[in-house]
């Protein structure tokens, strides 16, 4: 005899007696026909017959009226079954019960769960075959299988343990060829850089830009004062840079000449989590064909970090610049989280990541 379901998983309930369940005021499928009830949660408890058979049992606590449909039984025969428990079903059609939860044995099958209670209904085929419907609600969940080999119980990404291995190691190995191949880039034409701004949209104003490049070469580190932010509270609080330190430096239409160079001469531009950087810096630029050659430089070290993680680390969940650098055991060079630091920090996490990027 089972002393426990796992209807859904996480979902365990336990066999009791009637006694037990009688104290509890719990009401069988029976009586809340009975009553013109119906159970709007999942079983609380169930007993186990001596042949198999399994009598759930539901809350008081989850119950509302049924339809004024459902609380008479037709008293045309034909309509009526009378199962070998004793139990009276009804005919109705496949609508209905798909109305109240219930469906066919096949059809449950194909959701992935399996009756253990006696049918509540059943229609009639045009050929006279009967269809019974079962309540998915005491249905028990079936574990889902991989789709890879169908033969065992999935573990991530839809695939058993094994299939799963095999898959993560194949991508390894892709992943692995692909970061160890050789870039042939030159150290002075790559470029890292960050930007910290006044806030996450596009209206929002660049603070400080910092760029080295390949060798490690600061080429450019400056504060940028915004034209019309004059208080960025939120981002304060993440980058330090307050309007103070601001009042005096150049604004970024003073500073694109020299940005527009420094990027001409570039192969490669690679900062952490590119998109938002991407998304401000292109406006140094005023045609489509411009910003679209800069999008064509612009590698982002977020992305071939995910990638890595998820090959070679996928107990890992979290991929900030400080997890990145974290998972290399690489250390901050000056304050964390300052445009330069982050910079710096971007660098060492993509030569670990990509050993063989330059030429030398
Ligand atoms: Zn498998």
């Amino acid at each position: 005899m089972r002393k426990t379901l796992q209807l859904r998983p996480g979902v365990v309930i336990s066999a009791i007696s009637d006694d037990t369940a009688r104290a509890k005021q719990y009401l069988t499928r029976a009586e809340l026909k009975k009553f013109h009830l119906r159970s709007t949660a999942l079983p609380c408890a169930f007993k186990e017959n001596e042949d198999e058979t399994v009598i759930f049992y539901f809350s008081p606590d989850t119950v509302e009226e049924a339809d004024v449909d459902d609380w008479h039984f037709s008293y045309q025969k034909e309509q009526l079954e009378v199962l070998p428990s004793g139990t009276v079903i009804e005919r109705m059609s496949t609508r209905r019960a798909a109305s109240y939860g219930f469906f066919s044995k096949e059809r449950l099958a194909q959701l992935h769960y399996e009756a253990v209670e006696e049918p509540v209904g059943f229609s009639l085929k045009k050929d006279g075959e009967r269809v019974y419907f079962y309540d998915k609600k005491t249905c028990i969940r079936q574990p889902l299988m991989c789709v890879e080999c169908g033969k065992h119980i999935r573990f991530k990404k839809k695939l058993c343990e094994s299939c799963y291995e095999k898959d993560l190691a194949e991508r390894r190995k892709i992943g692995n060829e692909y970061r160890a191949q050789s870039f042939g880039m030159k150290r002075e034409s790559v470029l890292f850089f960050d930007l910290e701004l006044t806030g996450f949209y596009d209206r929002d104003e660049i603070l400080s830009i910092s760029i080295i490049d390949g060798t490690g070469k600061l080429i450019m580190n400056t504060f940028v004062k915004p034209t019309h932010t004059h208080k960025w509270k939120k981002t304060e609080k993440i980058h330090g840079i307050t309007p103070e330190m601001v009042e005096n430096s150049p604004t970024l239409e003073e500073l694109i000449p020299e940005i527009k160079e420094i990027f001409a001469g570039a192969d490669n531009i690679i900062a952490y989590g590119v998109s938002t950087d991407y998304s401000h810096i292109r406006h140094i630029y005023e045609t489509a064909q411009e910003q679209a050659e800069l999008k064509s430089k612009i590698r982002c070290c977020a992305f071939e970090y995910v990638r890595y993680m998820h090959e070679n680390h996928p107990e890992l969940v979290h991929a900030s610049l400080t997890d990145a650098m974290a998972c290399f055991e690489i250390e901050w060079e000056g304050v964390a989280h300052s445009s330069i630091a982050d910079t710096y920090g971007c660098r060492k996490v993509w030569e670990r990541l990509f050993p063989n990027y330059y030429v030398d």
